[in-house]
């Protein structure tokens, strides 16, 4: 089995910043030490001087070959989990969904089969509950058992993945006596559908009244009412892609009582807002995505929040569709663009860009990036960090390297890039995978099918 060695790095990880080597052998770390002080060999030795050595990114929200609105996110499990790896993310858990009428566990079976054999990263599930009843309430601590242990609810969408507060309820109060993990999709969709057609009949169908139907103060409200329901229910909260400031205080106002209650944003609330939405030409809808991207003022909260903790993780949401042909399919009808950004290549390098700007510290990068989404989900310090033991997921960061984003350059499966033209500061440079070279000086080297599923544990945050 192959030994690599990774010498004169900065080894960056949620904890600590130290000029390290690091041996990796049988796909693990298994020591670090001060630079050249140990006798070590190698089959291959990587020299990372003036890099940044940094934990694979773990990003806990992906949506690969999802069916929405008619069509399917157009990064399947192969191209996406390529992409990943290519931005340095080298663990992404993705959403297995029930269909209604069927169980949770053919869900995800069905999910399990588009990606076994075909992803270049490791990869888990959590599951999206459309159909919460007697039967699925009692499936879920089977999936908790094989892995899968939390449950995505949404206040959004009637009719599709939507949940009324009953639902919802029942299922806080298993997961409240499981260890499982409610994540919820928090906006009033019954409002907001109500909102959307008025806005039809008035003729306001461009892309920018996306934004203005899905209203904060309706994310606010949702966030609110998750929370009182999960503490009626005695169970932990996870809210998915936080955009508006309202909602931000919801979650820092219970935190404050000291509840179990966790949030989530993603680089494109933090880096892009409503003047992208507003673009001509039906350019707006390529920035559509749910909940909506707000007015720029709402993006110092969000930093706020990742600074004071009020926000623990920033994911990807990546759901990516093409303008041509997807996107389009809401031109005259802004309801009918499916909702979702690409994101999942971009992640690592836009926070990278936050630490450059001086938003974030590189620690707390790599803690919002890759420590504390393991933690959550139950996979560190397999993932999320490099210790001697966890699986050799790393990453070798380039910190000078200045880039332009770019559909021309990026490796998703999308024709536009909702970053297009941006530089940032900072490029991966060298991905490993479980001790094996998938990225090698920008060069992809990896396959489908080195990514394994990896069975995820309970929140690390409970109990
Ligand atoms: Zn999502």
């Amino acid at each position: 089995m192959t030994r690599t060695l990774i010498t004169g790095g900065l080894v960056i990880t949620a904890a600590d910043e130290v000029h390290a080597d690091v041996l990796i052998e049988h796909g693990r770390v298994v020591a670090l030490a001060a630079p050249g002080t140990q006798e070590w060999t190698a089959d291959r030795v990587i020299d990372a001087s003036q890099k940044y050595v940094i934990p694979g990114g773990v990003d806990a929200h992906t949506h690969m070959e999802l069916p929405f609105g008619g069509t399917f996110a157009s990064d399947t499990f192969e191209t996406g989990t390529r992409a990943a790896a290519w931005g340095g993310t080298t663990t992404i858990v993705d959403f297995a969904v029930q269909a209604k009428g069927e169980s949770l566990q053919a869900g995800l079976n069905a999910w399990m089969e588009k990606a076994d054999g075909n992803c270049a990263i490791d990869y888990a599930f959590h599951m999206i509950m459309s159909d919460v009843n007697e039967a699925t309430l009692r499936e879920m601590p089977k999936l908790i058992e094989h892995g899968v242990s939390s449950f995505k609810l949404f206040m959004a969408y009637p009719g599709v993945f939507y949940s009324d507060d009953g639902q919802i309820l029942r299922a806080m109060q298993v997961a409240g006596d499981t260890g499982g993990l409610i994540m919820m999709h928090a906006e009033n969709g019954i409002a907001i559908d109500v909102l959307v057609e008025q806005a039809l009949v008035r003729g306001e169908t461009d892309p920018r009244y996306h934004g203005e139907v899905r209203k904060a103060l309706l994310e606010a409200e949702a966030t609110h009412r998750a929370i009182q329901l999960a503490r009626v229910a005695g169970s932990p909260l996870y809210v998915v892609h936080v955009s508006a400031q309202e909602a931000v205080a919801e979650l820092a106002a219970a935190r404050d009582k000291g509840l179990p209650v966790f949030g989530e944003t993603c680089p494109q609330y933090l880096f892009l807002s409503t003047d992208n939405l507003a673009e001509p030409d039906f350019e707006g809808a390529k920035y559509v995505c749910s909940t909506p991207l707000r007015p720029k003022e709402h993006q110092a909260a969000l930093w706020r929040g990742l600074r004071t903790n009020d926000l623990q993780v920033v994911s990807t949401d990546h759901c990516p569709f093409c303008f041509v042909g997807q996107k389009e399919l809401g031109r005259g009808d802004f309801s009918k663009i499916p909702n979702g950004l690409p994101g999942v290549e971009n992640r690592m390098d836009l926070l990278h860009q936050a630490v450059v700007d001086g938003h974030i510290s590189r620690r707390r990068w790599i803690e919002i990036a890759c420590a504390t989404p393991a933690r959550m989900f139950g996979i560190y310090p397999q993932k999320g960090t490099i210790a001697p033991g966890a699986d050799a997921d790393v990453v070798i960061y380039d910190p000078h390297a200045t880039q332009v984003l770019s559909a021309e350059t990026h490796h998703m499966n999308v024709d536009y890039s909702a970053y297009e033209g941006k530089t940032v500061t900072g490029q991966v440079e060298t991905v490993l995978s479980r001790g094996e070279v998938v990225v090698d000086q920008r060069k992809y080297v990896g396959h489908a099918g080195h990514g394994g599923f990896v069975p995820r544990g309970l929140c690390q945050y409970l109990g």
